[in-house]
């Protein structure tokens, strides 16, 4: 169990140092603004669907090694999938971070898993699913900007 979370703090720390899709999508055919003033994390998320499906996302901002890391690791996680599957997606994240220590983790969530630690540290869930609650805004087109409180 120990070397598990090792490995799994080594990927947070890689995702945080070096985040994926963190970049701009010129002409992105949909973004929304996420803020936790808990922490003070703020992450923008951009899209670009293509008959409903994720063709392409990125995010830019700035916030917490976890926040960032859960950026990044979203971002990979949810490309190339239709809206419904990563709202789906989104929903099995949430009750990963929302559980108890101990609790099985769902084999679908993959790479996600890593975050799994963070249920132990329940003012740390927010920083996990803000990336999340964005991309949900960005796909429901509803809201520009999500705020945590
Ligand atoms: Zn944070």
């Amino acid at each position: 169990m120990a070397d598990l979370r090792e490995l799994y703090q080594d990927t947070i720390l890689d995702h945080s140092k070096k985040p994926r899709n963190f970049r701009e999508i010129p002409g992105a055919t949909a973004k929304a603004v996420g803020h936790n003033p808990l922490c003070g994390d703020r992450v923008t998320v951009y899209l670009r669907l293509d008959a409903g499906n994720i063709a392409d996302i990125a995010f830019i901002g700035q916030g917490c090694a976890i926040s960032k890391a859960s950026a990044s690791l979203m971002t990979d996680a949810v490309k190339g999938k239709s809206k419904s599957e990563a709202t789906r997606l989104f929903e099995r994240f949430r009750k990963m971070v929302t559980g108890r220590p101990g609790d099985p983790i769902d084999a679908s969530l993959g790479k996600l898993a890593v975050l799994s630690g963070v249920c132990e540290f329940p003012v740390r869930v927010k920083c996990a699913s803000l990336p999340w609650h964005t991309l949900e805004a960005a796909l429901e087109a509803k809201q520009e900007t999500v705020s945590l409180e």
